[in-house]
């Protein structure tokens, strides 16, 4: 069994493991990297054109794990991809909308590498898509020669936004288990993730939160309650509040949080203004709210009442006259993104409230946001001038990943021989790595390098 990385190594980049398994090429995931742009955003394509590919296998829609499938396919026409029901009319609407992001970045940019691919390359991929059942194992046709395949694949609730996945790989080589992005905890929607009950030899484990003690320990609950605080000062003050989110998974959960806060009367009964991508996802959850679990089957985002975000001018003035909720992307007002300009228009006037509520990676115009004083120059846009942060600024927990408590927990009930640490930054990576080698004497730990093959 060899494992190569092609990204998604002491980093959260362009996630792309490649996997050969008796005899057979399995590419998990196939990302983009969130932060970076054009060539320099893809996994290694170089590498991975030496390898085969039988089949690809997504483990759920974020853009660090499926944005580059496109440009992969082209140098394999014939694997295989495998994904969740759900996830099959997500990654469609995903795509599509990453070819319509690359082309503005190129006008915007100047990027002339954009777009990786056009619509008309993701309708031609579109059918090497298979959409599978969660908790049905299947096996994985072999493309290269006459061999037959032996690796039975199945997909596990990961509980990390609808149709997220982890990945259960069995053959006659042994079995591994790649978690993708993964929550223990059950959210506001869905439920928390569903883990193998067998012993797996290699586990292939995600670590986004393993740097922070925080994230161990603040609630959910309390959290709740804190936003719900905040965003009553912010209203009667005769602010607007401003919720940088992805539109994917991170949106749903904070409408379904603002409604509960509504119906409770935690929060005033101000407008709520979602963007286009939130609303399409949102379509996307509701279709699937009686087939996916969660842990309320009856919520539908169709009647939880929201607003389009309208054109950039009138949205400004109104924020400024009508309080009121805006939840747009990017959830680290990535420059360019309606977030971004949002933020921009907010951040002088003391009444907003500008309110993050995910992951911010160090060197995002977010993350420079939310560490600047009040009063302090802050740059959002690289090619606009700085703005004075008067507006306030707070960041709030509401993980869809698992804390390293849990992690511990997912490595003490797999009991793998050897735990591959990938997606998360160094200091989470360390973290994990040192507390197997001191919990965990016989377990081997591997930290991979991008491109370097390792034998298993
Ligand atoms: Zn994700
Ligand atoms: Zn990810």
């Amino acid at each position: 069994m060899r494992f190569t990385a092609l990204g998604g190594c002491s980093e959260v980049g362009a996630n792309a493991y490649h996997l050969e398994i008796d005899g057979t090429g399995i590419l998990l995931d196939a990302g983009i990297h969130p932060k970076k742009y054009g060539l320099e955003s893809l996994p290694l394509i170089e590498v991975v054109r030496r390898k085969e590919i039988d089949a690809v296998l997504i483990s759920h829609c974020h853009i660090d794990h499926l944005g580059a499938l496109p440009v992969i396919l082209k140098y394999f026409p014939t694997p295989r991809v495998f994904m969740t029901q759900p996830s099959l009319p997500i990654a469609m609407r995903m795509l599509h909308n990453t070819v319509t992001v690359m082309g503005r970045l190129r006008e915007e940019k100047g990027i002339e590498e954009y777009p990786f691919y056009t619509h008309e390359d993701i309708d031609l991929v579109a059918p090497l898509f298979q959409p599978m059942d969660y908790d049905t194992p299947f096996l994985i046709p072999a493309n290269y020669g006459s061999r037959t395949s032996h690796v039975e694949v199945e997909f596990l609730d990961a509980g990390h936004i609808l149709g997220s996945s982890g990945i259960m790989i069995r053959s006659d080589e042994g079995k591994v288990f790649y978690t993708g992005d993964t929550c223990r905890h059950d959210q506001t929607v869905i439920k928390g993730a569903m883990y193998p009950e067998e012993q797996v030899e290699t586990l292939i484990l995600e670590n986004t939160l393993c740097a922070s003690v925080d994230a161990e320990r603040k609630r959910r609950g309390s959290e709740i309650l804190r936003l719900a605080a905040e965003i009553q000062k912010v209203a009667a003050r005769g602010g607007s509040v401003l919720i940088p989110t992805f539109a994917l998974g991170r949106t749903q959960e904070i409408l379904a949080i603002l409604d509960q806060l509504k119906t409770r009367n935690r929060i005033p009964d101000i407008p709520i203004l979602v963007g286009g991508m939130g609303r399409v996802f949102s379509k996307i959850y509701d279709r699937f709210s009686l087939q996916t679990r969660r842990k309320d089957p009856e919520l539908l985002f169709k009647e939880i009442a929201t607003k389009k975000i309208g054109p950039k001018t009138q949205l400004t003035e109104k924020l400024v006259k009508d309080p009121s909720i805006v939840v747009a992307t990017s959830g680290m007002l990535s420059e360019k993104t309606p977030a971004n300009r949002l933020a921009q228009a907010m951040l002088e006037d003391p009444k907003h409230g500008i309110f993050f509520v995910g992951y911010l990676d160090e060197d995002t115009p977010g993350a420079r946001l939310l560490n600047a004083t009040p009063g302090e120059d802050v740059v959002l846009d690289s090619g606009e001038p700085p703005r004075i942060r008067n507006c306030d600024v707070q960041s709030f927990r509401f993980s869809a990943h698992s804390h390293r408590g849990e992690i511990l927990q997912l490595i003490e009930s797999l009991n793998p021989r050897k735990v591959i640490l990938v997606h998360g930054d160094a200091g989470a990576i360390g973290w994990t790595a040192e507390t197997i080698r001191q919990n965990y004497p016989g377990m081997e730990v591997i930290v991979p390098k991008a491109g370097v093959e390792v034998t298993l």
